[in-house]
């Protein structure tokens, strides 16, 4: 069996006990997409594992790869972020946890989505110690950056179904893609959006996150990015996903 070692920066976004020491995990990573891998006496005490990768982990994960199998060896795992905080408080929890499982459901093995991966390690670094009240912009800001990484960002600046202007109220389509005239509308699920809503969403999709830190969102803003968001993430995953009903808003 031809093996061959490699390393990346991963985030655990499954994990598993295995036998009586061992674990399987679930690693995003940057370059690799999923990555499935076996960690052999990972809950023993010991240097390569400090006593079991834990869920929602940031680190160096040094791994194997074998020929003819779809799990590869994990033979080191060393964090690189403390994400002690995630665990402190119950809002930041519910926020990874999401956070993970839009993670999990987008990432794919040997599936590059490097932007992805790095607002999920950006929100989870950040969530970590962010105070409750900025919980919820943290939210839309991984989930317009997951959105526009999978190449679902919608269309914000114009109709979608007849690319005319769009002035003051409008409504949102998660069929269409994004806003679109309430005449133009299609069959299905829509959200009414109004002008300032619709100027919040296209500060969220353009700007980079400096800017957005500069001169944060208010509270009411973001709960109309969230109002579109709980309407066009299920339409996109076919399901709600379950940490959706506990996400700080
Ligand atoms: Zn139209």
């Amino acid at each position: 069996v031809k093996a061959r070692g490699w390393t990346a920066e991963a985030l655990v976004v499954r994990e598993i006990a295995y036998g009586e020491t061992s674990q399987v995990v679930h690693l995003a990573t940057a370059e690799h997409g999923l990555v499935a891998a076996l960690a052999k006496g990972s809950r023993r005490p010991g240097p390569e594992f400090q006593g079991g990768v834990p869920l929602g982990a940031i680190g160096e994960a040094a791994l194997v790869t074998r020929r003819g199998s779809d799990l590869a060896l994990l033979r080191r795992f060393t964090a690189r972020a403390d994400l002690r905080g995630l665990r402190a408080d119950i809002a930041r929890f519910y926020g990874a946890a999401y956070v993970l499982d839009l993670l999990r459901a987008w990432m794919r093995p040997e599936l590059p989505l490097p932007h992805l991966f790095r607002a999920g390690t950006t929100a989870l670094r950040a969530m970590a110690s962010a105070p409750p009240e900025s919980l919820p912009g943290w939210v839309v800001w991984f989930e317009a950056r997951a959105l526009a990484a999978g190449g679902h960002r919608p269309r914000l600046d114009a109709c979608v179904a007849c690319g005319g202007a769009v002035t003051g109220a409008a409504a949102f389509s998660p069929l269409a893609g994004g806003v679109v005239h309430e005449a133009c509308a299609p069959a299905g699920p829509r959200k009414a959006v109004s002008g300032p809503a619709r100027r919040a969403l296209m500060r969220l999709y353009a700007e980079p996150l400096g800017d957005l830190l500069r001169e944060p969102f208010t509270a009411a803003q973001i709960r109309d990015v969230r109002r579109v968001h709980d309407l066009f993430i299920p339409h996109l995953l076919e399901r709600a996903p379950s940490s959706l009903a506990t996400v700080p808003r």
